[in-house]
């Protein structure tokens, strides 16, 4: 028997149920594992609420580190006893135990421990595709943030600034703009308070900024085209205010001949060698301490349905756990 937590309908974080649930053994291609630390993400939250549909009853939950425990057919390269964390495959990482496929399962260095890997693996590799292949952030450049002491913000402040990048940050509140700063993020704007793209255009002596990573969505999505310099890319990857609504695409002409992209982590991990390559990259700066990896909130599995409400009321700042 294991505990997980499923959803039999759609809606606020008491849809969150904790139940029994029993294994079997691994099929051809799959994995058995014990978790040991589980992720929480905001595409949690979309999928708990019905804003991203999900066929019911469902999992839920994309991230966890853990021990295989079995393996099935044909998975050549796992054995019991590896440790291990994904970001990724079929929902249900919000359970004590479980059966999956081996394919998004990428075993951990020494370095990294359990709980830092749930904290980090669908974030930092969120950070590493956006940084590296998104946009191809280089000493000099300066960028816009949007909830830079986020889970995905903190681990892109660090890796930015430690490129020589220079990072505007968005926060929500005081507290958070020191978290930010602390963790690189050269500007702060307090985004309820403050005009974002007046704040940029100061910071930046009236020029704008080649790139804004959005992942707020419906409530900065104008303010963060009106912080763009001429041919800028607007690289829109989250909605944690809501869905971005439909736009007229001939303001990208009237604001500056600018790009627009919306990627998502599935499509830049589709092929083994891209989440090989960008884990390898993520753990490398974590082991040698250029990007700090903490789970700053921490709840048992039991309580996801507060942690979940604390996500959402932007209680939270950096990483958080859910532990089995
Ligand atoms: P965060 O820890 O960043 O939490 C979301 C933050 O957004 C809040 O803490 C809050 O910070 C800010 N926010 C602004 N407006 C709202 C609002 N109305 N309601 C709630 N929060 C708000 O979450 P994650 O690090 O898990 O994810 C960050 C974003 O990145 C999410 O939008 C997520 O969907 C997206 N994402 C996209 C991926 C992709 O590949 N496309 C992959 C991973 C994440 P503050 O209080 O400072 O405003």
């Amino acid at each position: 028997m294991t505990k997980q937590i499923r959803i039999h309908e759609t809606g606020g974080p008491d849809v969150l149920r904790y139940e029994d649930a029993t294994l079997g053994a691994p099929g051809p291609g799959q994995v058995r594992l014990r978790q040991t630390a589980v992720g929480l993400n905001f595409i949690d939250v979309y999928q708990r609420s019905g804003l991203y549909p999900l066929p019911l009853p469902s999992g839920i939950g994309l991230e966890a580190a853990g021990i295989v425990e079995a393996v099935g057919d044909g998975v050549a390269d796992l054995r019991p006893g590896d440790r291990i964390a994904y970001a990724g495959g079929p929902l249900g990482a919000y359970a004590d135990a479980r059966v999956m496929p081996a394919g998004p399962l990428v075993k951990l260095p020494d370095a990294i421990k359990d709980e830092q890997a749930a904290a980090m693996m669908l974030q930092g590799l969120t950070a590493h595709y956006l940084i590296h292949r998104t946009c191809r952030a280089k000493l000099g450049d300066t960028v816009l943030l949007h909830a830079a002491a986020g889970g995905v913000g903190l681990i892109a402040c660090q890796w930015l600034s430690a490129l020589g990048v220079t990072v505007i940050g968005t926060v929500g509140s005081e507290e958070k703009a020191a978290l930010a700063r602390a963790h690189g993020c050269a500007h702060t704007i307090l985004y309820r308070d403050e005009n974002i793209a007046e704040r940029v255009r100061d910071i930046t002596n009236g020029a704008g900024v080649p790139v804004v990573f959005d992942s707020v969505g419906k409530d900065t999505w104008a303010a963060s085209l009106d912080s763009l310099s001429p041919l800028g890319l607007m690289v829109s990857y989250g909605n944690a205010s809501g869905a971005v609504p439909p736009f007229a695409v001939g303001q990208l002409a009237s604001k500056g001949s600018l790009f627009v992209t919306r990627p998502t982590l599935a499509t830049y991990m589709a092929r083994r060698e891209d989440l090989e390559a960008a884990a390898n990259a993520l753990f490398a700066v974590v082991a040698d301490g250029t990007v700090k990896i903490a789970a700053l909130q921490s709840y048992p599995l039991a309580d996801a349905a507060q942690a979940h409400r604390d996500l959402e009321a932007r209680r939270t700042s950096g990483s958080t756990i859910l532990i089995p």
